[in-house]
């Protein structure tokens, strides 16, 4: 598989550099380095065993152990082991979810009466926070 370093990137970035599986925060410049901190793999979510192809929403980036004791198995079931469903987010991900949440709570402080507008807004934006992280890559 071809993996130029623009590719790489856009792996590393899709989790915000942390490993799918376990979540632990990986080293860019450490990729395919076995035995430094921080060193990963690019993981295939469906394995190609199983028919996972090299495209890009089938990649994601992973410690070496988490992608090496993950074998052929499932990412669920991988994810699962260390108590997650879902992949970690991207940067760009929180921020936008952030800034739904906010929107949420500017909406609710502007069409609820006065008395209750604080509460409405706080409530609001909480709220769609929650609504914005629950949209997660799998
Ligand atoms: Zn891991």
């Amino acid at each position: 598989m071809k993996t130029d370093e623009e590719k790489l990137e856009r792996i590393y970035r899709r989790t915000d550099g942390r490993c799918h599986i376990c979540r632990k925060q990986l080293c860019f410049g450490n990729y395919g380095t076995l035995g430094k901190r921080g060193s990963w793999e690019i993981e295939h979510s469906r394995p190609r065993s199983r028919g996972g192809t090299d495209h890009l929403n089938n990649l994601y980036v992973a410690c070496i152990s988490c992608n090496r004791s993950k074998g052929n198995g499932t990412t669920a079931s991988a994810r699962a082991a260390n108590g997650y469903r879902k992949a970690p987010l991207s940067k760009e991900k929180k921020t936008s979810n952030a800034w739904t949440g906010g929107a949420v709570g500017v909406l609710a402080f502007l069409f609820v009466p006065p008395p209750l507008r604080l509460a409405a807004a706080v409530v609001g934006g909480v709220v769609g926070a929650i609504v914005g992280n629950s949209y997660e890559p799998d």
